[in-house]
């Protein structure tokens, strides 16, 4: 019976092993075939701001300048917002490879963040494309940070994009930030949109993964924005959590 109980384990094993194998397979498809569906659906994306900036430039060069200022405007405004949406994608495919870097380094300095987040938070009110409200909530005390500038303003920037993106037009979005206790710096993102579902909060910060709605033309987006936001705050040594009710909104919190 001995030999048989070996057996039995040995056989338990073997199929767990098994099991295991074929799930990593089958996961690594998956992320494979993502990241094709990635840069086919990127590259098709690309084409358009550039196609449309093109345009617009176009009208510019045949414009017969005391003509009319108003519709020249128009035409700049065009430029600009392809330029932006064009660097917001650059951004995208940034923040894919970067994380197969192995050389990549972070290249910290020594900022207060009083000073960071009320230009940020002026971009996002331009770029929002919907009138959206964003309060600072800010204690003017000493919040010195050292950190990658660059990165730390990304992290910040793809928290406040989702607060906006999954919120309706005119909807409160709260940025706090303070100094705990223990010195940590605490930063938060509330805002009242759509929620996540509880079973979906740990996901929402995979590679790719977006909370399926039913209707794909919703939000524009590659789930890849807390994919960043944790890889990078974990760089930073900090954590990101989420805290989130449907239909009632979303509180994003990083420290650090
Ligand atoms: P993207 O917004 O490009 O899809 P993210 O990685 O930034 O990618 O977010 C992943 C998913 O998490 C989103 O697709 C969305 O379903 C959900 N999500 C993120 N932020 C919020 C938020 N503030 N409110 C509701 N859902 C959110």
């Amino acid at each position: 019976s001995g030999i048989l109980a070996t057996s039995f384990i040995i056989l338990i094993i073997l199929s767990f092993s098994f099991w295991f194998l074929i799930r990593t397979i089958l996961r690594q498809k998956t992320l494979e075939e993502m990241k094709s569906d990635f840069t086919n659906n990127i590259t098709h994306e690309l084409k358009t701001p550039i196609a449309v900036a093109y345009a617009a430039n176009d009208a510019l060069l045949n414009f017969n300048l005391a003509e009319d200022k108003k519709q020249r405007d128009k035409y700049l405004n065009i430029c600009q917002e392809q330029l932006q949406r064009l660097s917001g994608l650059v951004e995208q495919i940034l923040s894919m490879s970067m994380e197969r870097r192995k050389t990549f380094r972070l290249h910290p300095e020594t900022f207060n963040l009083c000073d960071l987040f009320p230009a940020l938070i002026e971009q996002h009110k331009l770029k929002a494309g919907k009138p959206v409200k964003i309060r600072l909530d800010i204690k003017p005390e000493d919040l010195a940070i050292t950190a990658d500038r660059t990165h730390f303003s990304n992290i910040l920037s793809n928290l406040i994009d989702n607060a906006i993106k999954y919120s309706p037009e005119e909807a409160d979005v709260v940025v706090h930030c303070r100094k705990t206790e223990t010195g940590q710096i605490e930063i938060s993102v509330s805002d009242h949109g759509t929620g996540i579902p509880a079973d979906k909060q740990l996901l929402i910060f995979d590679k790719f993964y977006r909370v399926p709605t039913g209707n794909i033309h919703n939000t524009k987006g590659y789930g890849l924005g807390l994919f960043y936001v944790k890889t990078m705050i974990e760089k930073h040594n900090g954590t990101v959590t989420v805290k989130s009710e449907p239909g009632k909104g979303s509180t994003f919190t990083i420290r650090f």
